[in-house]
């Protein structure tokens, strides 16, 4: 489908997701209060999540970014997590934050929760705005979700269809696909 005629719908508006951001923020800096922390940012879906995200933690932060694939630009996850940007620097004895856009399978946040205990940081703390829990292949525990949500297709606010819609500022459900 051409990416460019989908019909959207509103499912989490720009207000409702600055506030949840604005709630795990404050969450995150009493957790964090005087420590050094490494904040990483999965591309490329959530970028926007992790940009607002960090601006809410009241702490020092150094940001690294972890560029991963696993769904080819279509809808459904290839089950296949591809590294396409690593770690730039060492994060061994740091307290690291992991900022996900979406949990779907699972897969990918199991593999890059591996990946990062295999690095030995002092502790891991995984955040996510969006889970579906129906969609999950394997279990995968969470410290922080913002929102449930049902077993649609989304995008928005970081997250895509075939590249596009990553600017919009909240985040849509896909009214026609087949
Ligand atoms: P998982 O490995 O959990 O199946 O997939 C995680 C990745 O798939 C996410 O980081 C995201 O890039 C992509 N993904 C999963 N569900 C959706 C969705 O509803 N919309 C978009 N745009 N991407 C999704």
């Amino acid at each position: 489908m051409n990416p460019k005629s989908l019909k959207l719908s509103t499912y989490i508006s720009e207000e409702t997701l600055q506030k949840k951001v604005s709630e795990i923020g404050k969450i995150l800096t009493e957790k964090f209060k005087g420590k050094k922390v490494t904040a990483i940012c999965v591309l490329k879906g959530s970028f926007m999540f992790y940009s607002d995200l960090i601006r809410q933690i009241d702490t020092d932060i150094t940001c690294e970014f972890f560029g991963v694939s696993s769904y080819n630009g279509g809808t459904s996850s290839s089950g296949e997590v591809k590294v396409t940007l690593d770690l730039s620097s060492a994060i061994e004895g740091q307290h690291v934050i992991l900022v996900e856009d979406i949990v779907d399978t699972g897969l990918t946040m199991n593999y890059l929760k591996k990946s990062i205990e295999s690095r030995n940081p002092a502790s891991l703390t995984t955040v996510t705005l969006l889970e579906k829990p129906e969609a999950l292949k394997v279990p995968c525990k969470l410290d922080h979700v913002g929102f449930k949500i049902t077993n649609e297709f989304v995008v928005g606010y970081g997250l895509d269809y075939q590249g596009y819609y990553r600017n919009l500022p909240y985040i849509a459900q896909v009214q026609n696909f087949q």
